[in-house]
């Protein structure tokens, strides 16, 4: 082939890659534009050519962006890193891409050789924003109890150890409370399964409308759930437990045509500067509501 083919051939190859592929000078000048022809995830960026970054993007950006080409030239190695940006702002360029915020990845590798007289970089970019929602949605899964939509107990343990922490620093009160259905199994006996399920799920409607609105509800296993709520004292905590006692206690749930009589038993503690860890806490609003269910159940008990 002649080289003037081979030429062709070769920029071809580079406009048809999907994703944007820059040379990128130490002092942030975007030397080369290829690729980016896909318009679901990329605005068109082939204006950038001959431009520095300072003047398109947002100072701070620009200024990590560079700090990110130096990493890479200076290490002589691959840096791939991850950045959030609102496209809307990088100027002089068609908005013809997605739009919005989106996520990238940023893939630099320093070019052995100069390129127009100056150091470089290759920046290939991946528009990564589908795998990011997927990602934040697994994560989002793994805190949330399939049932009620609630946290789960690893979401509760991670929040208590950090309400604990500033505990620690500032002694403002936290206090904690589990709650358990009476008789549930009962219920369950009695109306059905899937009317334990709907119990379960009102019942964590009437708590979150209850409870402040900072205030940490998970559920804690089987028909247990449990609140942590800064800034409330344990006799603050224990009315609280109290007018949810009643008002389940009042609420009337149904399935179907079937109206479903409910209490719950509760226990609550406080945090005090002896403990060191979530597990205490936790244990005594625990025993409290083992004695709850001890005395006849729908009670409230404090420890
Ligand atoms: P107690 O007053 O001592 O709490 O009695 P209980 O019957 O509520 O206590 P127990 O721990 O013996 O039973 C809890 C029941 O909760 C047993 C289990 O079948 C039921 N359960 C646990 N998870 C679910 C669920 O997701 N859905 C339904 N419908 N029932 C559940
Ligand atoms: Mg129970």
């Amino acid at each position: 082939m002649e080289s003037h083919d081979m030429h062709k051939l070769y920029e071809n190859l580079l406009k048809s890659i999907a994703d944007p592929f820059f040379i990128i000078s130490d002092e942030g000048t975007y030397l080369d534009t290829f690729g980016g022809t896909e318009r679901s995830l990329y605005d068109d960026a082939h204006l950038l050519k001959g431009r520095n970054i300072h003047d398109f993007m947002a100072p701070d950006f620009a200024d990590f962006f560079m700090s990110q080409v130096k990493r890479a030239l200076d290490g002589s190695l691959l840096n791939v890193f991850e950045y959030q940006l609102e496209t809307e702002t990088v100027e002089g360029i068609p908005k013809n891409g997605p739009g919005g915020i989106q996520w990238f990845e940023a893939r630099l590798y320093p070019l052995p050789d100069l390129y127009d007289g100056k150091r470089a970089v290759t920046a290939l970019i991946l528009n990564i924003s589908e795998r990011k929602h997927m990602q934040q949605r697994l994560r989002d899964l793994s805190y949330q109890d399939a049932l009620t939509r609630v946290a789960n107990r690893r979401y509760f343990f991670e929040r208590l150890s950090e309400q604990l922490d500033l505990f620690m620093q500032d002694k403002s009160p936290l206090s904690v409370m589990i709650l358990d259905i009476d008789h549930f199994k009962r219920i369950n006996d009695t109306y059905g399964h899937f009317a334990g399920d709907q119990v379960m799920k009102e019942l964590v409607d009437v708590v979150r409308r209850m409870i402040p609105k900072d205030a940490v509800l998970a559920r804690f296993g089987g028909d247990e759930f449990i609140v942590s709520a800064e800034g409330l004292p344990l006799h603050e905590m224990t009315a609280l437990a109290e007018r949810l006692r009643e008002q389940i206690h009042k609420h009337l749930f149904s399935f179907g045509d079937m109206s479903i009589p409910v209490t719950i038993s509760i226990g609550v503690s406080t945090v005090t500067v002896f403990d060191t860890d979530t597990e205490s806490i936790v244990s005594r609003a625990d025993k409290a509501l083992y004695q709850a269910k001890e005395l006849g159940r729908n009670r409230v008990i404090r420890n």
